[in-house]
């Protein structure tokens, strides 16, 4: 088969897929919220009973070791499914909202409608969260979804198509697998909802397929996390969450800390302190708290960020294992190659600042990033932050943990995207929330009929 052959066979088979999901979701089977159950329950086993699979899978994709991998992919996503078949007929319920006098008798509410075929496409760092979540969003609102795992990490992806492709009705839900070609020809079909997690560079493109159809996007992507460690930041505490939450995945992870701003009296035993926290943690893949970075493409473009005049700490690598040992480069400017783009990998660059107003402006002059830190004790300083800084999300006095809470929602701002997910925000996310006004028909004032008078008038802007 030449190449053409090849992408007009993926294109009509794709389409069939989306046709087919289109067919399922109009016969409303996946209306009733105990259909949803049903399958989010049925969804769990599936996952609980191929779990040592899951864990084989993302070892032999970047030596991801069972403990790392229950922890940041499989416990969150276990959350997620028994959140949503603990609290989804509650949550699915019409939300009563109060109704203005004008309307008054009536009562006014919101309803949860599905908003029909959604495709969720995912990204490598955390390829069953990152991907699993949002579809349980997506089974939550009642949607049919079509899932579209990263390629890089085979295995991973693999397994998923396996458990879904084998076990669910494809017009309701089915795993494509595959690179750019069967990105872009999903890309070309009409959908409901496109979820995205990966760069904002190909969030770009996804947001540009969208557009011809108005489809409803989220994208999760990344950008440049700050960590501002104030004067008066316990530096034993800050350094012990921050070096932690930066060398999860190592440091392959949207919400890491990418760049630290410190404040220059207290760098000397910033700088001290994760040096030591480094060292205390011995991270290797033998030992399971590392993983290997995902490819040589990436290797080689992580690598080249380090300067080795700026070194504090590592900057050693190893190509054929693809790790390198965490790093930590300072005295960095924004200038540096550094500080162009999200780092993702094991380097920490440090930047010292000398007021709170110098700190601010860094940050200002890099895109809106996913996640912000803050570590300090003062409150205006904290004020502040909070109202000057913008982020998707953040943390004050610690780092990564507020994506441990589903009662905070995830999502991006700016450049780190639209839109947000977890827990009943993941069923908001993937539904239309259609507000509506219900009436009786047994009164009916004159008052919002033409013909007013000033007097009327009067009345009308007290009730409304
Ligand atoms: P990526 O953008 O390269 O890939 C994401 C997905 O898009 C993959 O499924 C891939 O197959 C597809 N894709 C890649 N190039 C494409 C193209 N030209 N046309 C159509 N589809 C294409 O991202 P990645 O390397 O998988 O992930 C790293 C990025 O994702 C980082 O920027 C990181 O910050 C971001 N990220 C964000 C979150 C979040 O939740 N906000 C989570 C993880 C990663």
């Amino acid at each position: 088969m030449n190449t053409q052959t090849e992408t007009s066979a993926v294109e009509s088979k794709i389409s069939g897929i989306v046709q087919n999901q289109r067919d399922y979701f109009r016969t409303k089977v996946t209306l009733p919220v105990e259909f949803r159950l049903e399958q989010l329950k049925k969804f769990e086993g599936l996952l609980r009973a191929h779990e040592d699979e899951l864990y084989e899978a993302i070892y032999n994709d970047f030596g991801k070791s069972k403990h790392h991998t229950q922890l940041t992919e499989l416990f969150p996503l276990f959350e997620e499914l028994e959140l949503a078949i603990k609290h989804l007929k509650d949550w699915a319920k019409p939300r009563k909202v109060a109704t203005n006098l004008l309307n008054q008798p009536g009562k006014s509410y919101i309803v949860a409608e599905p908003l029909g075929t959604a495709l969720v496409i995912g990204a490598w760092n955390f390829p069953y969260n990152l991907s699993l979540i949002p579809v349980v969003g997506s089974m939550m609102a009642g949607n049919t979804t079509v899932l579209k795992p990263s390629e890089l990490p085979a295995e991973t992806s693999a397994i998923m198509a396996k458990i879904i492709n084998e076990n669910f009705d494809p017009g309701y839900l089915h795993v494509v697998e595959g690179g750019i070609p069967e990105t872009t020809a999903l890309l070309d079909q009409r959908w409901d909802k496109i979820f995205f997690t990966g760069s904002p560079q190909v969030g770009r493109i996804v947001n540009q397929a969208a557009a011809p159809h108005l489809t409803n996007v989220t994208l999760e992507l990344g950008g440049k996390n700050p960590v501002i460690i104030a004067e008066d930041a316990s530096v034993d505490v800050s350094v012990k969450r921050m070096i932690w939450a930066k060398f999860i995945n190592s440091g392959q992870l949207c919400l890491a800390p990418d760049y630290v701003l410190v404040h220059k009296s207290i760098k000397d035993r910033v700088m001290e302190r994760m040096v030591h926290e480094i060292e205390k943690h011995d991270y290797t893949v033998e030992r399971g708290n590392f993983t290997r970075i995902i490819n040589e493409r990436n290797f080689d473009r992580v690598v080249g960020l380090i300067n080795p005049d700026k070194v504090y700490y590592g900057g050693e690598s190893n190509r054929d294992e693809r790790v390198i040992q965490p790093t930590i480069v300072h005295n960095v400017g924004l200038d540096d190659p550094i500080m162009q783009d999200e780092i993702f990998g094991p380097i920490i660059a440090v930047l010292e600042y000398e007021t709170l107003d110098e700190a601010f402006d860094i940050v200002h002059q890099l895109e809106k990033p996913l996640a912000g830190y803050l570590f300090s004790h003062d409150r205006d300083t904290k004020e502040r932050f909070l109202a000057e800084i913008p982020f998707g999300s953040g943390a004050i006095n610690d780092a990564v943990m507020q994506n441990t809470n589903s009662n905070l929602p995830f999502g991006g701002v700016g450049n780190s995207g639209m839109g947000r997910y977890h827990g009943e925000y993941s069923l908001e996310c993937f539904s239309h929330m259609k507000p509506v006004l219900e009436k009786y028909f047994d009164f009916e004032p004159d008052l919002k009929y033409y013909g007013h008078t000033d007097r009327q008038m009067k009345w009308i802007r007290m009730l409304g």
